[in-house]
């Protein structure tokens, strides 16, 4: 999920307004692995993270994209690892999954970092997003400078010392670069962590190169984005993530770890399949429609009955959906 970028065009308010000190919730979930989840509050503005620890090594799936949040997640991850960390994987580009991993390999430069191959080709791209994150909070500092020179002193007391604070955290953000992944992969591969064997099984699904991770002694499916109940479908494969879910629901798993939101189990995977199927046929029946039509007359039942949030994001997904499809459609012809 993108939107909180727009966020940052003000930083420190940001901050205060979205509660982005909130902890994240660490549950072990098996024997071997760890689910960190976002807050309610933060479940689309931010990623949940997985570590997996064998007897030998452990593996960390993404890490949080908010930088403060990735801070205190490492703090953490420190205190949690049974085992050294040989792994990081990024479950696919998004900036809220992948650049948070940058900070991770400061702190643990050993670790390897795996990719899907479609990433790995093109990892220019997570340098330029990670150049554009921090040229992004140069702009949103200096703004909330401005905007706090334009108070009375006495008005400005309280945003001094954010703005300081964040100076101080942004000076150490500026020297993070990505190192090259150590692994990229396009075929399901199978990883040794001593006494415990997972299997990275790559798709291009939610985006060009999605990665899920089976813990088979666990039974326990990593998917990150393309198993959310409510997924982002702005750069969908459609075809390609419905047989992905297809193919995700007839593994003899029991618990399925989404990217957003809570643990989810394997029948789950029919929410998300439900709603891109109906996006796609919504979209087919109506060929000569325009977005803002078909986003009105999108079948009503489909809307969560979730909190303000959530009907913010399922307004905003559908609509992303819908132009994804549109153009999908186009290009067939
Ligand atoms: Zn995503």
């Amino acid at each position: 999920m993108r939107q909180y970028r727009q966020c940052l065009s003000a930083l420190v308010l940001c901050l205060s307004a979205t509660g982005l000190q909130a902890q994240q919730s660490w549950q072990t979930v098996s024997e071997h692995v760890d689910f960190i989840e976002q807050p309610a509050k933060l479940r689309f503005y931010d990623s949940n993270q997985v570590l997996i620890q064998g007897e030998q090594c452990a593996l960390l799936v993404d890490a949080p994209g908010e930088f403060t949040q990735t801070e205190v997640f490492i703090a953490h991850l420190k205190e949690q690892l049974r085992v050294p960390l040989c792994y990081m994987l990024a479950s696919h580009a998004h900036d809220d999954h992948l650049l948070g991993l940058a900070m991770v390999q400061k702190h643990f430069p050993d670790a390897q970092l795996i990719v899907h191959q479609s990433l790995g080709e093109n990892f220019h791209l997570a340098h330029e997003q990670l150049n554009e994150r921090l040229d992004g909070f140069a702009k949103s500092l200096a703004l909330s400078q401005q905007r706090m020179e334009s108070l009375s002193e006495l008005e400005q007391q309280p945003w001094r010392e954010k703005i300081a604070r964040a100076q101080t955290r942004f000076k150490q953000w500026q020297a993070l670069r990505f190192s090259s992944p150590g692994k990229a992969i396009s075929q399901p591969t199978e990883l040794d962590l001593g006494k415990l064997k997972v299997e990275l099984l790559p798709f291009a699904a939610h985006t060009q190169g999605d990665i899920a991770v089976l813990v088979w002694a666990d039974k326990l499916l990593v998917g990150a984005d393309m198993v959310d109940t409510l997924p982002y479908p702005g750069e969908a494969n459609y075809q390609a993530w419905l047989m992905a879910l297809e193919e995700l629901s007839q593994l003899p798993v029991t618990q399925v770890l989404p990217g957003h939101g809570s643990v989810l189990v394997t029948s789950d995977l029919t929410k998300p399949k439900v709603w891109l199927e109906a996006i796609v046929a919504h979209v087919k029946a109506n060929p000569s429609a325009d977005v803002a039509t078909l986003v009105a007359e999108f079948p009503k039942h489909y809307q969560p009955q979730g909190d303000e949030l959530q009907q913010r994001a399922y307004t905003m997904f559908l609509e992303a959906g819908i132009k994804r499809a549109k153009h999908t459609l186009n290009k067939k012809g």
